[in-house]
């Protein structure tokens, strides 16, 4: 494992040295950009055994997972924005009113400068290095502080970061939670943070000290309704590929079903024979899956098995799994019934591989359960019915909707990803992302001489003040 950089430098230098560069910065052009981007992409693709190592090395992940939802989401994000950097970069025309009449406006996008990227753990990769490509595309500098529960993923990022930047363009500060502190405590341009609720809170307040901006990709409670005409076992494996992936630590994982009274016997089956086909193929129990991931520390392994035995003490049922191995911190795909809003699994955020389901006997019914809870990040609806799918969308508020599918609008380019109040505020990807780390500047250019105004300005005789009433009138 590498050492860190870190220490060696101190981060008000750090932060100083960047405050150059970002003005320098300020008038990259789109090709100073692009080939800022492509050196990360050529580091990733001549590194990819390296960082499935660090993630194999940080909770067991599958190389394939690795791949799918680390490296894949990066080298996208990066295509995407190579083919459309200049279009997002270029000053964009807008329409004016009459009364603009001989002026023109554009809105040109300035980069905000310094920014601040506080990175979680879950998907250590991608979701650093994710909004880096964001704030690179924009022309601004970055500190990022990854997680100090994925060392090895953390120490990796750091290393990449060292080789092709230097500390006043981009750099990667490791460090406890103090450390992120620290880092709050300065003017930062934009803060670009990604991580729980409850520290969302604690950032939003540093920041507000500064006045500076923040993008917060939060968590909470993702629901899955899941209708009474719905192709079962379409949606059981759909569902249960969000939820495992990653061993269900991941913001977008289906956190809990709302299944239809009538369709629960055969989902449940459904559910059940998924799990087994796609962990356990050849009988040789899941515990011996390569495919599953394990829980990330010890903390979140006792948060977990704890879930598991409150809402067992509290009446749950478990349906399938619910045995766990803490030398290994390995927990079998769990499904828990008759679960109630007492218990901690409930009015948490899971973020492992449980995954509980409660039954419901009208639409809105579900919809009543989900609106009296905070917004979640993703809705998922399941079900043939067209109407029912509008009346979800118009009758619930959540970051984002798929319908028939779940986690997979995280990968569409074109699409804002991102929450709504207690899932977030602000919106990640493709142009989302660029536009979170650029100054939408107005510019309004005037004639020189005689304009549409001059008939305003006082001594406000009669002509101004019948010009002001036709104003309120008619425009
Ligand atoms: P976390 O909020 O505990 O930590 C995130 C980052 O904040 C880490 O780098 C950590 O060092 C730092 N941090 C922690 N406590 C801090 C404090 N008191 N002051 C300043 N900085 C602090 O989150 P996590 O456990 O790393 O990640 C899990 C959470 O992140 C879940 O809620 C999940 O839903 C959410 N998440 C959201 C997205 C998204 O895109 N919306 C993606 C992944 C994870």
């Amino acid at each position: 494992m590498p050492t860190s950089q870190s220490s060696l430098f101190s981060i008000p230098d750090i932060f100083s040295s960047q405050a150059v560069k970002a003005s320098q910065w300020k008038k990259s052009t789109f090709r100073e950009r692009i080939s800022r981007l492509k050196s990360i992409s050529a580091w990733i693709k001549e590194h990819q055994q390296d960082i499935r190592n660090a993630l194999q090395n940080d909770f067991g992940k599958p190389e394939a997972e690795t791949d799918l939802s680390e490296i894949y989401p990066v080298t996208s994000e990066i295509t995407h924005t190579l083919k459309n950097l200049e279009k997002w970069m270029s000053p964009k025309s807008v329409g004016k009113p009459l009364t603009m009449l001989g002026t023109s406006g554009k809105i040109y996008l300035e980069p905000k400068g310094r920014s601040l990227i506080i990175a979680p753990w879950n998907y250590p990769f991608s979701l650093a290095v994710g909004p880096l490509i964001s704030a690179l595309a924009a022309g601004c500098t970055a500190i990022i502080k990854p997680s100090e529960l994925t060392p090895h993923t953390s120490n990796l990022l750091e290393e990449m970061i060292t080789e092709l930047f230097d500390q006043s363009e981009v750099a990667v500060i490791q460090g406890e939670i103090e450390t992120s502190q620290e880092l709050l405590k300065l003017p930062f341009d934009h803060i670009f943070f990604t991580g729980s609720p409850a520290v969302g809170k604690i950032v939003m307040k540093a920041a507000a000290g500064h006045l500076t901006s923040v993008t917060l990709e939060l968590g909470g409670k993702s629901p899955v309704i899941i209708d009474r005409n719905t192709d079962l076992k379409d949606a059981a494996g759909k569902i249960l590929w969000g939820k495992f992936i990653n061993s269900g630590q991941t913001c977008i994982a289906p956190d809990y079903i709302l299944a239809h009274e009538e369709v629960l016997s055969e989902l449940l089956m459904e559910l059940k024979v998924g799990i087994q086909k796609m962990y356990d193929s050849n009988y040789k129990g899941i515990e011996h899956s390569p495919d599953l991931s394990r829980i990330v520390n010890d903390k979140h392994f006792n948060r977990l098995t704890d879930y598991i035995a409150d809402a067992e003490k509290l009446g749950a049922k478990i349906e399938f799994g619910g045995h766990y191995n803490p030398a290994t911190r390995y927990i079998e795909p769990t499904i828990l019934l008759d679960v109630q809003d007492n218990m901690k699994i409930m009015q948490e955020e899971i973020f492992g591989p449980i995954l509980p389901v409660k039954t419901y006997q009208n639409l809105e019914e579900a919809m009543d359960y989900i609106n009296s809870r905070p917004k979640p990040l993703a809705l998922y609806h399941f079900g043939n019915d067209k109407d029912n799918h509008e009346k979800v969308l118009q009758e619930t508020s959540s970051g984002n909707v798929v319908i028939n599918d779940c986690v997979l609008h995280y990968s569409h380019p074109n699409l804002p990803f991102g929450g709504v109040n207690n899932s977030g505020i602000g919106k990640a990807h493709g142009y989302f992302g660029f536009l979170e780390f650029s100054n939408q500047k107005g510019v309004l250019r005037q004639r020189v001489g005689m304009t549409n105004l001059t008939l305003l300005r006082p001594p406000y005789g009669l002509k101004a003040k019948q010009l002001i009433s036709s104003l309120i009138k008619w425009f």
